[in-house]
């Protein structure tokens, strides 16, 4: 077989015209989401109120498998995609491993990151719908400026809820979302109702995650001609972040390799599921067979340590109730977590898959994910995310394994995107001031006793 080239890119017309739909082959559905108040499966009409309606329509579809990408969404993408699948021969030979190492890279945007897939998406569903705007939370930051450029090309209207500490320690997040002309708001903010109550129950509070989305909810549902928009967790996010596996399949496919190994680093599970999806897809069908990997850090371990039980999404529990592996909606990672990836729950997809141990799951450390970020830079030349930075840990330690085997197995990893705005994190482990937060069994049987009962 003739040399693979460091790139594998496909042909923009190759670029796959449908997103695969994972659900429609999996044997036990993902469970449905849940009103809290009635306990009954929440039905599109339900959710009318809150997000646009084709996703509304797409988020309960567990049967069609492959759904038309709109030719606008398309056109979008061939703005950014397709995003090359690296071998990564500099890593292998440094690691001196007879594994092959591949990655597919979404930090090649301007957001950074993979979010920009489904954040085109529910921008263009939205517009379709002839909504003013949309308004989400955002954290670090990514998400948030995923959409602004996605809301910026449709002349959407966005507004985002930024967690105050973030908004203040990461202005220059900050100023991207404004440049593609967001409205962004330090949350707790005195604009909602919650946002309110909370400022007067914890003054000086710079607010949480879970308290974003509250305020962001409350903004869409209080103002005629706006949706929420969110960008993980969901079933239509999942969906639209199958280009990622579509593409890496694709090419794959064109130079004959077969993978045997995919990893994925895993917060809400939106990457993961993207990149699994087509590859799960054959599993299920029984067509092929792969050791999945989901990676999620050792202070946010809700696979490997949490209980697959009905919660809720978000930390003001306004949103519907989802099963999911969680560490309970009011775990809050330690502050010394610089990784990323601290929700507190799993796609329900992501769930199921795990529960029916069709993919597995393995946590690491901090300090352990920067050594390997460190190791990347310097050998593949990337500056990669801390979250995407679990996935190449993972990624090393088991080409470090097929070294003492002699195995020649085939590695693929998801590198989601470019660490630009995580210095300070770096910084940390430069500095030898990073330290590792591993929760006791205590914390996590506390926060998971807060759970709905149901
Ligand atoms: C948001 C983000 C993640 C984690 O989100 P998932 O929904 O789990 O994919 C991973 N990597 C990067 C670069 C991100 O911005």
């Amino acid at each position: 077989m003739s040399e693979i080239p460091y790139k594998i890119y496909l042909a923009e017309n190759e670029i796959p015209s449908k997103w695969y739909n994972v659900r429609a082959d999996m044997k036990n559905k993902p469970a449905p989401l849940v009103n809290p108040g009635t306990g009954e499966p929440m039905k599109a009409e339900d959710l009318f109120p809150v997000f646009c309606e084709e996703l509304c329509r797409q988020e309960l579809d567990n049967e069609t498998p492959y759904i038309d990408i709109p030719q606008e969404i398309q056109d979008f993408y061939k703005m950014y995609r397709p995003s090359p699948l690296v071998r990564a021969y500099c890593l292998e030979k440094y690691l001196d491993t007879p594994a092959h190492i591949y990655y597919k890279f979404e930090g090649n945007n301007t957001s950074g990151s993979h979010k920009l897939n489904s954040a085109i998406a529910q921008a263009y569903y939205a517009k379709q719908q002839g909504l003013k705007g949309v308004t989400t939370e955002t954290g670090a930051g990514q998400w948030g400026t995923a959409l602004s450029m996605a809301c910026a090309y449709f002349g959407l209207d966005l507004q985002v809820f930024m967690v105050k500490v973030s908004y203040e320690q990461k202005p220059f997040r900050r100023e991207v979302m404004r440049t593609y002309g967001a409205k962004v708001t330090p949350s707790p903010s005195m604009e909602t109702n919650i946002g309110r109550a909370i400022n007067e129950k914890y003054p000086g509070t710079t607010g949480s995650l879970g308290c974003a989305i509250s305020e962001a909810v409350e903004a869409a549902t209080s103002q005629e001609g706006y949706r929420y928009v969110l960008g993980s967790v969901l079933n239509q996010v999942l969906l639209h972040q199958s280009i990622i596996g579509l593409e890496t399949k694709a090419a794959l496919d064109k130079v004959g390799v077969k993978a045997d190994m995919i990893i994925g680093c895993a917060g809400g599970g939106s990457n993961l599921g993207g990149l699994i999806s087509p590859f799960v897809g054959q599993m299920l069908r029984g067509e092929a067979d792969y050791e999945i990997i989901a990676v999620e850090p050792a202070s946010c371990p809700s696979l490997t340590r949490g209980s697959y039980v009905y919660d809720f999404c978000d930390t003001g529990k306004v949103c519907p109730l989802a099963k999911m592996y969680t560490l309970g909606s009011g775990y809050i990672p330690a502050p010394n977590h610089a990784g990323g990836l601290r929700y507190h729950g799993m796609s329900p997809v992501i769930s199921q898959l795990y529960d029916d141990k069709i993919i597995s799951a393995r946590s690491v450390k901090q300090t352990d994910v920067f050594e390997a970020a460190e190791t990347f830079a310097r050998v593949e030349g990337i500056l990669p995310a801390p979250e995407s930075s679990h996935a190449i840990r993972v990624a090393i330690d088991e080409a470090l394994k097929c070294k003492e085997s002699g195995e020649e197995k085939n590695i693929v990893f998801g590198l989601t995107g470019t660490g630009y705005f995580d210095l300070v994190a770096y910084q940390q482990y430069n500095d030898g001031t990073m330290e590792d937060y591993v929760p006791t069994d205590e914390e996590i049987a506390k926060s998971l006793a807060e759970c709905p009962k149901f």
